[in-house]
């Protein structure tokens, strides 16, 4: 093989990263995974230990103070940190979802203000795009920003916000131009916690993520400064949906990590556990499950992969590669748990052991930042506008 031949793996350094976070996330997160789901608490000693090691929010540039990690060590934070827990996942994960649409669009000065505080540890950052009534239809949003001066008002609600109340700051989609055309009526602003007039619904009691705190937004009358406008007035929803285009990549990274988190324990239990005089691993239907699941969580990380590279370099084809790596990855770890249940039998079903969590971890990946049948209609979009 010729020496020029160009390398189709990971850079040492990627590979030293996943070492490194993998001994943290077997070190400080898998032993309170358990406890986190049970308490369903924002686990805030995971937190400090990602902050720690750089690793809470690690694609912010070095220019405003953050570690400068790549698309590529994104993911391979957020897989290696998901495997062991979901809910540890999304301090990362959500953290690029809510200060991508500034890294997209907003003035440097807005940038230098609001990404350092994260890039230190001292904020968390959360995105409100989604509502009651405007889930998948997000352009039917009805939340506002009025102007009134300087400032914009704004009054509505949003729904499903990860991380609310426990983050500073929120980019919020709203409703500027409500007469406007529809889709390029919305813009986008950042809204601080402490922003009066700005409240929290009750914690969503969900199947899992537990330790991820799930809120609605409230505005009621909340005024913010005009100079809090993420690019322009009328291109929310643009820099919104572009932001989805890099963040799905990451959905995909996470469910590769609780995927991969159920296979090894599986793997484990099936050489240990034994019936009919020998251990199960031995029965070649369960060989053949396994080797399906091994095969099938491979595609998609690899998947994932090439979607982190496309983000990162900003390639046009990037909305079909996120939409397919997020789709095909939830897919997979779906698939991949449950048969990790089933591969423990009745074990699997109890609380003792870690895949029933995992199970019920993976189903959200194939919900948020778009369902699974948003993604289709993404895919779909993209090969017929190919000439
Ligand atoms: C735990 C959790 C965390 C979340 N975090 C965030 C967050 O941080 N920020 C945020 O903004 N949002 C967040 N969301 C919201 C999430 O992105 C939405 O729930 C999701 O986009 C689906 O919207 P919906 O729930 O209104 O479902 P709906 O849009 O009501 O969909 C219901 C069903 O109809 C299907 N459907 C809808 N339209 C079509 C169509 N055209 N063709 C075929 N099928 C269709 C859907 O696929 C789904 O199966 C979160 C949600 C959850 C549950």
């Amino acid at each position: 093989m010729s020496p020029d031949f160009p390398a189709f793996a990971l850079s040492a350094e990627h590979e030293a990263l996943r070492e490194s976070v993998r001994a943290l996330a077997d070190d400080k997160i898998a032993p309170r995974a358990a406890d986190i789901d049970r308490t369903g608490e924002f686990p805030m000693d995971v937190y400090d230990a990602l902050v720690k090691a750089d690793l809470h929010a690690a694609h912010i540039p070095e220019s405003y103070g953050g570690a400068g990690a790549d698309a590529l060590a994104c993911v391979i934070i957020i897989e290696e940190v998901a495997r062991a827990c979901a809910s540890s996942s999304l301090i990362p994960a959500v953290n690029k979802l809510g200060t991508v649409p500034l890294l997209l669009a907003a003035s440097e000065e807005m940038k230098q203000r609001y990404l350092p505080p994260v890039a230190r540890g001292e904020a968390m950052f959360s995105y409100g795009l989604s509502e009651r009534e405007a889930g998948s239809d997000t352009a039917s949003m009805r939340c506002k920003a009025t102007p009134d001066g300087d400032d914009f008002v704004l009054n509505g609600q949003k729904s499903w916000i990860t991380n609310a109340g426990e983050s500073q700051f929120y980019t919020v989609l709203a409703v500027t131009d409500p007469d406007g055309e529809r889709g390029r009526n919305i813009s986008a602003f950042v809204v601080e916690k402490s922003d009066p007039g700005f409240d929290f619904g009750e914690k969503e009691r969900k199947l899992g993520i537990k330790g991820s705190p799930t809120r609605e937004l409230h505005f009621d009358n909340c005024r913010i400064p005009g100079d809090r406008l993420i690019g322009e007035r009328g291109e929310g929803l643009k820099i919104a949906l572009r932001t989805l285009d890099h963040t799905r990549v990451t959905i995909g990274a996470q469910a590769v990590g609780i995927a991969q988190g159920a296979l090894d324990y599986a793997l484990g239990y099936v050489k240990e556990r034994k019936q009919f005089g020998k251990a199960i691993a031995e029965f070649q239907g369960l060989q053949f499950m396994l080797a399906d699941m091994a095969m099938k969580l491979e595609a998609a990380r690899q998947m994932v992969y090439v979607a982190a590279a496309k983000s990162e370099r900003g390639d046009a084809d990037l909305p079909f590669f996120g939409a397919a790596a997020k789709c095909y990855a939830s897919d997979v770890a779906m698939e991949v748990t449950t048969d990790a249940v089933q591969l423990l039998g009745g074990a699997g079903y109890v609380k003792d052991h870690p895949v029933e969590r995992m199970m019920r971890d993976a189903k959200i990946t194939q919900i948020y930042e778009g369902t699974n049948q948003i993604q289709r209609i993404v895919m779909a979009r993209q090969l017929l506008k190919r000439k």
